[in-house]
């Protein structure tokens, strides 16, 4: 697609940044606000029903800015509600401290308060609880999720129904896209919490996640809908009103199925397009996991839109959220096969849920675009001249800006983005092999930022990185 390159840099610079500030709790958590103050040990931010304020002891940082870090997970699959804060008990704040304390998790203690919970008694079993929370808080602060995972399972050894560990368990395999793991520690909380305990909303709407998140939409319907009876919460509400339109959407839909996606389209679609569609993902499947080296938990799903012309829009940022937000959605009108364009977006698209959970919905738009875009086989040959001038002024956009959403940006200056993000991430293929990518991508899922995961695996800052492409492009291709 030929763009000026000009207009492209102009247009880039001009993007304002009307934007909302994220709380990323140390859960994992992330809430989007406006106006967030910090104070002491209060965070607060507004909301439509006045100021709200969060101990600070549960926030892992505040991204200032919409190019902070936010938009990876609309490219994946943004959870459909945010995880509630439920501490397994109350009152022992003295064990958190002796628990964590100097920027480490003190063992002994640990083991000294599973010894003492061995000997018996409610108190000792309370503290051990509180002792393993504590340290898979600080785990999940870390970016840790599998050691915080640990943390909670031998918590429930000594505590098998406390309904608090259970839920925080459950929320970090939900962050994970481990849905049907998340539901054994959900169905055990539903057991033990009848609708009058303060924990039933909770369970629901977090059962409504995980079968939201496995495609179950009836289920999670069911589900949300019980949380919104027992506790009426606007995000659960929002929640449940996507998934119902989802599902009236797809009433009436045929349903295909193998062993790594489950395809929904509406009658007028030609079968063999369907049948089609699901051998070239099984093959793109095959390809993308082992070259990304992963595997993706769940099955994948894919809705077919008969009503919609097909467009490559896979470069069109308007488009990102529609098609890949947790399921592939793929406009299929007037076609009645896979056509070299159509394989390519399936290709696209489907890279970027292996990317989104992989890097745990961490991968900053630029990576996420630059692999999709390689993988579905593009490459930078006919804008490369044009990359390189754009270079030699200073006016390649700086990678931290690109971060984020792109929906801001105007055509051509997220033409001009998706085409460095290729170059880039070309560039990173030809000095370490696609396992550099992979590296990368793991990281992002525990490191503080999408930089310093940079630093940590490639050994290079977003500045080295952006020379580095630009030398790549003068060797590729020579004018
Ligand atoms: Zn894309």
């Amino acid at each position: 697609m030929p763009f000026s390159i000009r207009v492209a840099v102009l247009a880039f610079l001009a993007v304002s940044s009307a934007s909302a500030d994220t709380i990323v709790l140390k859960n994992g958590s992330r809430i989007t606000a406006e106006q967030v103050t910090e104070t002491a040990d209060r965070v607060s931010y507004q909301t439509p029903a006045g100021e709200l304020s969060l101990p600070k002891s549960i926030v892992e940082r505040v991204e200032r800015d919409d190019f902070a870090y936010t938009a990876a997970a609309r490219a994946g699959s943004e959870p459909p509600v945010s995880a509630p804060q439920i501490e397994p008990v109350r009152g022992y704040e003295d064990i958190v401290r002796l628990t964590v304390h100097d920027n480490a998790i003190d063992f002994a203690f640990l083991a000294r308060m599973e010894a003492e919970a061995r000997a018996g008694g409610a108190i000792p079993i309370d503290k051990v609880a509180a002792a393993h929370h504590a340290a898979a808080q600080f785990l999940i602060g870390k970016g840790d999720t599998g050691d915080a995972i640990n943390q909670y399972r031998q918590a429930l050894i000594f505590a098998p129904d406390n309904v608090g560990l259970l839920l925080n368990l459950a929320v970090l395999y939900l962050h994970q896209s481990q849905f049907t793991t998340a539901l054994d520690p959900l169905q055990h909380a539903r057991r033990l919490t009848p609708d009058s305990a303060p924990a039933a909303p909770d369970v629901a709407k977090l059962m409504g996640w995980a079968y939201y998140g496995a495609n179950k939409m009836e289920l999670a319907i069911q589900e949300w809908r019980r949380a919104e009876r027992l506790r009426p919460d606007p995000e659960v509400e929002q929640a449940l009103q996507k998934a119902e339109r989802d599902k009236s959407e797809e009433e009436g839909y045929r349903e295909g199925e193998t062993a790594h996606f489950s395809l929904k389209y509406n009658g007028t679609a030609a079968p063999e397009l369907a049948s089609g569609i699901l051998r070239a993902l099984e093959d793109d499947f095959r390809d993308i996991e082992s070259q990304l080296d992963y595997t993706p938990p769940e099955q994948i799903g894919v809705i077919l839109y008969t009503g919609q012309d097909f467009a490559d829009i896979t470069r069109a940022p308007s488009w990102v959220g529609a098609l890949n937000d947790g399921r592939i959605r793929i406009p299929v009108q007037g076609l009645s096969g896979v056509t070299p364009e159509l394989a390519r977006v399936l290709k696209h698209e489907l890279t970027h849920s292996f990317v989104g959970q992989k890097s745990h919905m961490r991968a900053p738009t630029w990576l996420q675009e630059g692999i999709a875009q390689w993988m579905e086989g593009r490459r930078s040959s006919a804008v490369s001249t044009a990359l390189l001038d754009a270079a030699a002024q200073n006016q390649t956009p700086s990678l931290a800006a690109l971060e984020g959403s792109w929906l801001a940006l105007s055509g051509n200056s997220a033409a001009f983005a998706y085409a460095w993000s290729l170059a880039v991430v070309e560039s990173i293929v030809q000095s370490g092999g696609i396992t550099d990518v992979s590296r990368l991508l793991d990281r992002m899922a525990t490191s503080t930022s999408p930089e310093a995961a940079l630093r940590e695996t490639l050994r290079c800052s977003y500045a080295d990185l952006q020379q580095q492409t630009v030398d790549y492009l003068r060797r590729a291709y020579p004018r």
